[in-house]
C-alpha cells in the first residue's frame, strides 16, 4: 500500500435475500476492523435501504449503478439524486460486468461526471480480457479506458480507481502482486502525464479479481496497491474484515 488511505471495497453483485443481507450486515456489525481504512459495500439497489438502516456507520454504501443523467422517464434505472436521498455515498461504475452487457467507454465516463456533479463518489473500475493481456494489449486497453474517464472527469478528489483484469474477476485466479504492481504504476504514471502529478499521486488505485482472506496480505504490501474491490469474498463477513485488516 502507498501513502493514501486504503480502501476496501464489497462489491455484492446480484446476490442476497432479505434474511442474508440480514445476516451479512450483523456479521460486518461485529467485525473488528483497522480504523485507518475505508470502507464501503455495495448491495443491490433493492437492499441499499435496509443495509443503510442496519449497518454501523463505519461502513459507507454504494450501489453497483447509476442511471446517465437526471432521473426521469428512464424505466428501470436509478439516480444519482436517488442514491443521494437514501444516504448512498458511491457508486461502481465500468465494472466488467456491465461493460461485457453493452455499457462503453464514454458512456460509463458520462456516468462518472454525473455521479460526480451530484457529490456521488465513484469507483471507476478497468481491465483487460484474457486475451487482450495474452495479445501484450494490458496497458493500452487500461489506459483508453482510463482516458474515457479522464475526458469526462474534471476533480477526481471523489474517484477511486480499481484496476480489476477481468480473466481474474469470480475465476480465482488471482493476479499476482507482481502483475497487479505493474499495472497499478503504469495507470500512475499514465494519470502523472495527462492528468496531473497531484492526481496521481494521491488517488487510490485498488486491485479486484479474486482477492480473499489468504491472498491479500501480499498484494496489500505493493506500493501502488491501495486497497480491494472484492466480490465473492466479500459475502462472509469475516473474510472481509481480514481483507480490510490487510492494510499494512
Ligand atoms: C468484482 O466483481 O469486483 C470482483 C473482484 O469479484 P471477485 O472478487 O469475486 O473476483
Amino acid at each position: 500500500a502507498g501513502s493514501g488511505k486504503f480502501f476496501v471495497g464489497g462489491n455484492w453483485k446480484c446476490n442476497g435475500t432479505k434474511d442474508s443481507v440480514s445476516k451479512l450486515v450483523s456479521e460486518l456489525n461485529a467485525a473488528t476492523l483497522e480504523p485507518d481504512v475505508d470502507v464501503v459495500v455495495a448491495p443491490p439497489f433493492i437492499y441499499i435501504d435496509q443495509v443503510k438502516n442496519s449497518l454501523t456507520d463505519r461502513i459507507e454504501l454504494s450501489a453497483q449503478n447509476v442511471w446517465v443523467g437526471k432521473g426521469g422517464a428512464y424505466t428501470g434505472e436509478i439516480s444519482a439524486e436517488q442514491l443521494v436521498d437514501i444516504g448512498c455515498k458511491w457508486v461502481i461504475l465500468g465494472h466488467s460486468e456491465r461493460r461485457n452487457i453493452g455499457e462503453n467507454d464514454d458512456f460509463i465516463g458520462k456516468k462518472a461526471a454525473y455521479a460526480l456533479s451530484q457529490n456521488v463518489k465513484v469507483i471507476a473500475c478497468i481491465g483487460e480480457l484474457l486475451e487482450e493481456r495474452e495479445a501484450g494489449k494490458t496497458f493500452d486497453v487500461c489506459f483508453r479506458q482510463m482516458k474515457a474517464y479522464a475526458d469526462n472527469i474534471t476533480n477526481w478528489t471523489d474517484v477511486v480507481i480499481a484496476y480489476e483484469p477481468v480473466w481474474a474477476i469470480g475465476t480465482g485466479k488471482v493476479a499476482s502482486p507482481e502483475q497487479a504492481q505493474e499495472v497499478h504504476a503504469a495507470i500512475r504514471d499514465w494519470l502523472k502525464t495527462n492528468v496531473s502529478p497531484d492526481v496521481a499521486s494521491s488517488i487510490r488505485i485498488i486491485y479486484g479479481g479474486s482477492v480473499n482472506a489468504g491472498n491479500c496480505a501480499d498484494l496489500a504490501k505493493k506500493e501502488d496497491i491501495d486497497g480491494f474491490l472484492v466480490g465473492g469474498a466479500s459475502l462472509k463477513g469475516p473474510d472481509f474484515a481480514t481483507i480490510i485488516n490487510s492494510v499494512t
